[in-house]
């Protein structure tokens, strides 16, 4: 048996697992074979190659090793049995040993005045350190054996423990494991790759791994094996990215014309930053080319994807092609149809609004000049998806995705037309560039990077609820001047009722405190039926009142330029890229706006670096990169679809460099040989033919 094959043994066969410990090894950690067990890698190390010294010790040291001598043992009654003690001393200084069991046999094996080496966590107790129930090893012993010095670390659960199957077992299992196979595996990258980034070979990484000689040979491991991992990934989504370029041909928008140019010339009210064309080249580019457009625009709140939108737009229309914008909601939709039918002014372009509430008869005929080629732009809801609803000739959607559409909707516009029409997805959820690549890296991707010139900092500062009195004042002088507030409450659905308990009586006390006629409060919430939310919500855009009191719901996009305050409650249990989404709905017109983050006095560690980036930061590229540190991909929107999550043993936040690289190789690979057909590449095709095989067996039976 070749030791691929070997590999795919049940781990049921190996000595000393067997029917039972395999099943729980299956179900715990997802080992079923021989290769799984080799693949779950230790979570972290024990170093035994470092001796500290006493002196050098810190309250946060944890596992330490020491040299030193054992004295002073004494046995110390407690309310229940008693306690060993000791003092251990180096020449720098000494620690207190402890133990509650097995007092009897170290009592009497411990040798005085002799050199020991000891291990273990270190706690303080009393102002002294204290070790307890440390590893012991006579240092004539510890100096003899020969022995990995870093040792492999499992994670492990209950279940594992109960059955026995310890570290020591696990560390035991994948020794025979790499016995069996003679640490003998098959190499996946080529040897140029190898080459190029000084990679170790499969082998040498899959043994150090497991067992690391030191720490720089566990590094060189671990750099081969996230490379190999995230180069997969990648060429997957090349591929995929490639594939669909072949499959997918386009309609080609060969010119830019009149509709265009007029547009550009005459209606254009503010010249466009370097960002957005920069972004409009790159559509260009992709709609000449003949294979259907895949783009993300990622912009900040108030970046101005707007604009870039109907300028796509109008390049389609010049190419005699309709395109629709879809939004994730009615007031977005609405919002989106207001504000092109303005920049348009009186050029002759048609354009139609359809959404839930388009009464029958305009439906009708919306329908009908959709199909006769009259209606040049659609804005709408998820309405446009209805199969009723048929272009005469689609040639561009553009989705506002503002975080509430998935892939899977995206693909539903592509039935309407024999060829599928470009796509165009507008997101103003910042990604970190290597989360996008991950999860979006079969699209191609336009980044605004710039605000319009002009736009003010949003001033942001923290206050604790104590000092609600003086936020209020604040409020006051601004409604005074003229502007409006929002005033946000959090809604986390497990605490529902709970949350709209506290967004009631919020309500009131701000009732209270801002009375009629002086002050006019509209309120918006989940529980309230969209028609009176819709009539809240204009009459706050109407500025017939100056506060809105309101749950995460208007998050998503409205715009109301004469709002200049944003006042989050309970701030610190808003993750950061909603803060970062709320305090953009503020900031969008000539005056300096405020953000006010209310919080309780009690704060952890986590919401503290939440609350002190927003203060520090307007920029939603560097708060999604602090985002995805504190909470690492799995919580982030988008990533479950993905396989980020994971991830055996790269980590897309830390090991950015390497995932640049990686795609970067992948990308040359796919270029110079598309089927991986060159003898060169067959170890590579080799293991992608693998993965994707896999997969289908997973998707077949999920
Ligand atoms: P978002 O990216 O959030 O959708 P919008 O497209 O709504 O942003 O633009 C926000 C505001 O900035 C709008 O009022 C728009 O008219 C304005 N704007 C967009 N681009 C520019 C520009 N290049 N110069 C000046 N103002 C701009
Ligand atoms: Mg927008």
């Amino acid at each position: 048996m070749s030791n691929m094959d070997k590999l795919q043994t049940s781990i049921a066969y190996l000595k000393g697992v067997g029917p039972g410990r395999a099943d729980i090894l299956g179900k715990e950690l997802g080992i079923f074979t021989f290769a799984d067990c080799l693949n779950f890698f230790p979570f972290r190390y024990i170093d035994k190659t470092k001796f500290y010294k006493i002196n050098e010790l810190l309250p946060n040291s944890s596992e330490v090793q020491l040299i030193g001598k054992i004295s002073n043992l004494r046995t110390v009654k407690q309310k229940r049995g008693s306690r060993l003690t000791a003092h251990f001393t180096d020449e720098t200084g000494s620690i207190d040993l402890v133990w509650f069991k097995g007092a009897k046999w170290i009592q009497d094996s411990i040798k005085p005045n002799t050199s020991y080496v000891i291990y273990g966590k270190l706690t303080v107790f009393n102002g002294m350190f204290n070790m307890p129930h440390p590893e012991m090893e006579l240092l004539s012993t510890n100096k003899a054996s020969l022995r990995s010095a870093l040792q492999p670390v499992y994670r492990s659960t209950e279940k594992l423990t109960n059955k026995g199957i310890n570290n020591r077992v696990m560390q035991g299992l994948v020794q025979q494991i790499l016995k069996e196979i003679n640490g003998r595996f098959e190499e996946s990258l080529s040897t140029e790759i190898l080459e190029k980034y000084r990679l170790v070979s499969k082998s040498e990484a899959m043994f150090q791994i497991h067992f690391p000689e030191n720490q720089e040979k566990l590094f060189e491991a671990q750099k081969r094996l996230k490379f190999e991992e995230l180069f997969f990934i990648q060429l997957q989504l090349i591929r995929k990215k490639v594939l669909r370029n072949i499959k997918f041909k386009g309609f080609v928008f060969k010119e830019i014309g009149d509709h265009f140019y007029q547009f550009y010339e005459k209606h254009l009210p503010f010249e466009l930053t370097n960002a957005q064309k920069k972004v409009l080249k790159e559509i260009r580019k992709d709609l000449g080319s003949g294979a259907q457009m895949n783009r993300l625009l990622q912009g900040d709140v108030g970046s101005g994807k707007t604009i870039v939108a109907l300028l796509t737009m109008l390049m389609a229309l010049d190419n005699d092609f309709q395109s629709a914008l879809i939004a994730p909601t009615e007031i977005l939709a609405t919002q989106h149809y207001n504000a092109l039918v303005e920049l348009l002014g009186e050029m002759e372009i048609k354009i139609d609004l359809l959404t839930g509430s388009t009464k029958t008869s305009k439906r009708k005929q919306i329908h009908a000049d959709l199909l006769s080629g009259d209606l040049h732009i659609l804005v709408g809801t998820h309405a446009v998806f209805e199969e009723i609803v048929q272009f005469k000739n689609l040639g561009l959607a553009i989705i506002d995705e503002q975080h509430r559409f998935g892939v899977a909707q995206r693909a539903k516009m592509w039935e309407k037309n024999h060829l599928p029409p470009h796509v165009l997805v507008m997101t103003a959820t910042p990604i970190p560039r290597t989360l996008a690549m991950s999860i979006y890296g079969d699209l191609d991707i336009s980044i605004i990077d710039e605000l319009p010139p002009g736009r003010k900092m949003i001033k942001t500062v923290h206050r604790f609820d104590k000092n609600r009195l003086a936020v209020f004042h604040f409020i006051k002088e601004e409604i005074k001047k003229g502007r409006q507030v929002y005033i946000v409450y959090p809604l986390i659905e497990e605490s529902e009722q709970l949350d709209y308990k506290d967004l009631m009586d919020g309500f009131e006390s701000i009732s209270r405190e801002f009375p009629l006629p002086d002050f006019r409060i509209s309120i918006v919430h989940g529980k309230m039926k969209s028609a009176d939310k819709d009539y809240e919500m204009q009459r706050f855009v109407k500025g017939e009142t100056q506060i809105m009191v309101a749950t995460t719901v208007i998050e998503v996009g409205v715009n109301v330029p004469n709002a200049s305050v944003m006042i989050i409650e309970s701030a610190e249990r808003f993750g950061l890229s909603q803060l970062h989404q709320l305090r953009g709905r503020v900031g969008r017109g000539a005056d300096q706006s405020y953000c006010i983050l209310m919080t309780g006095s009690k704060l952890s560690d986590d919401a503290k670096i939440r609350l002190q980036t927003m203060v520090e930061s307007n920029d939603g590229f560097q708060i999604a990169e602090v985002d995805l540190k504190l909470r690492g991909p799995g919580d982030l929107a988008g990533t479950q679809q993905s396989g980020v999550l994971n991830l055996k043993i790269a980590d897309i936040s830390k090991d950015a460099q390497l995932l640049f690289l990686a795609r970067e190789e992948a990308i040359n690979l796919i270029k110079s040989d598309p089927n991986l057909s060159d003898p060169k590449n067959f170890l590579t095709s080799k293991t992608y033919q693998k993965i994707i095989l896999n997969k289908e067996n997973w998707t077949n039976i999920s």
